[in-house]
């Protein structure tokens, strides 16, 4: 086996993502991961570490399901490839498009995969255009997004997410408009939450009136923000946003990339969660639990009749857009869901967890607490009371991640937040293992501030 060095050596060549890549390559900065198991990963070095971020968003059955790895390994051996282009499909794309549009809610019956959920999002923008030139509005190409949004590193996708993450490249900024942050403990300035809701539903009515909405095809909005700091919106935001987008004929998509399979328990947030069906969902992560990329677009009734109706190709897809080996991993990872009642069990584990983290905000360096069930944050602020950050130089999220790892839990550093995405078949005991490790990590950072 090769040595940590070794490893390190070849990974020379590799770029990493969403790194400071010149830090990373300094002694110390990359963690070489080898092996996986249940809910915990292994350094090449050996040590055991529970897998806080759930691969990155995903792993939610646990690492490791022989199950998982016998469905794929049987399925390559059955039709290792074929693509679901032209007038070609194969029984797993097929049986899995009818599996997630039975999960998805309400009117949600066809599925267009994607190998990634950048590219299921840019996919939910180029059906809509699509749908619209075919209804003779091709005007109507707009997106509205939200400050702090997170959809992805494609070239429309990049547009979608927050403004921070295309800084001086150049976007598709012509046809994406992003509305305010809904994060009420640093936007609310003094009102109460239902006066911030009222405020920002009142702020994407007239950013619709200015732009037009003959013009704007979609309003693309995660449940929770992920990426942005794990940001919940003010309770019934998205019911109300919806509501807007129902008045306006904007179709709403919800960004379900994290938030699907079981992460908030449930199989889909949108309606069991948040009360309202959008005319898309895109999800990946969760589909298959990272066993292999996977992405859907599951879209609405009335946008499919359209963009399967008499004349026009749908010239949009990707070679391994439903990928057989991907698909068979997607109809495992659900049936082990179904099997294993994930989504109940996340809702009383999920609960617990999130309480156990709301718990740290005892500490004098913890400002806010947030998120639900397996998707939470916790914000690091220098003065709670005026919620001031720390400064970037001070790394103070960075510091405490790798106190944390040292200590055997994985947890992923963003600005001033420390985010947590575990695999979703944490136990109350290990749930408390990981709570106490924060809390030391947390403790030490602080205690040489
Ligand atoms: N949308 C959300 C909400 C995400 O969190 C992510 C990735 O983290 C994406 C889209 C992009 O997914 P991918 O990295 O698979 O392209």
């Amino acid at each position: 086996m090769l040595t940590t060095d070794e490893v390190l050596e070849q990974d020379d060549h590799l770029i990493q993502s969403f790194a400071d890549l010149n830090a990373l390559k300094q002694q110390g900065g990359r963690t070489v991961i080898s092996r996986a198991e249940g809910a915990y990963v292994y350094s090449h070095e050996g040590q055991k570490l529970i897998d806080g971020i759930g691969g990155l968003w995903c792993v939610n059955i646990g690492h490791g399901r022989p199950e998982m790895i016998d469905a794929i390994t049987e399925q390559l051996q059955t039709l290792d490839f074929y693509s679901t282009f032209y007038n070609f499909t194969h029984p797993k794309a097929a049986a899995l498009a009818q599996k997630v549009a039975s999960l998805a809610p309400g009117h949600l019956n066809a599925v267009h995969f994607a190998n990634s959920g950048s590219v299921a999002n840019d996919s939910a923008i180029r059906i809509l255009q699509h749908m619209n030139i075919r209804l003779g509005k091709p005007e109507k190409k707009m997106v509205l997004s939200r400050m702090g949004a997170y959809h992805g590193s494609t070239y429309l996708a990049m547009a979608m997410t927050t403004p921070l993450y295309a800084d001086g490249w150049h976007a598709a900024h012509d046809i994406v408009h992003h509305l305010p942050s809904v994060h009420y403990w640093r936007e609310g300035q003094g009102a109460t939450e239902e006066e911030f809701l009222d405020h920002l539903i009142a702020g994407m009515r007239s950013k619709i009136d200015e732009i037009g909405p003959d013009k704007i095809c979609a309003f693309i909005a995660e449940p929770i923000q992920g990426a942005g700091g794990v940001i919940t919106a003010p309770p019934g935001y998205h019911k109300r946003a919806w509501e807007v987008c129902q008045e306006y004929d904007i179709k709403y998509i919800a960004d379900e990339v994290v938030t699907a399979f079981c992460r908030l328990g449930h199989f889909f947030a949108s309606k069991d969660v948040y009360g309202m069906v959008p005319d898309i969902i895109t999800t990946a992560k969760g589909l298959t639990s990272g066993y292999q990329p996977l992405a859907a677009t599951i879209v609405s009734d009335e946008i499919h009749d359209i963009i399967s109706g008499p004349d026009g190709l749908f010239l949009h897809g990707m070679t391994y857009s439903g990928h057989p080996a991907a698909a068979a991993a997607g109809l495992k990872n659900i049936e082990i869901m179904e099997n294993e009642g994930l989504p109940a069990q996340v809702r009383e584990t999920g609960a617990y967890f999130e309480q156990k983290l709301r718990d740290l905000t005892d500490i004098e360096m913890v400002g806010e607490v947030r998120g639900s069930h397996c998707m939470t944050g916790i914000e690091f602020a220098k003065d709670r009371a005026t919620k001031e950050g720390f400064p970037p130089e001070a790394q103070v999220a960075l510091k405490i991640t790798r106190a944390c790892q040292k200590r055997g839990l994985i947890v992923r550093p963003l600005g001033n937040v420390a985010i947590l995405s575990p695999t979703l078949i944490m136990d109350t005991a290990m749930i408390d293992e990981v709570a106490d490790i924060l809390r030391d990590g947390i403790l030490e950072v602080e205690a040489g501030l």
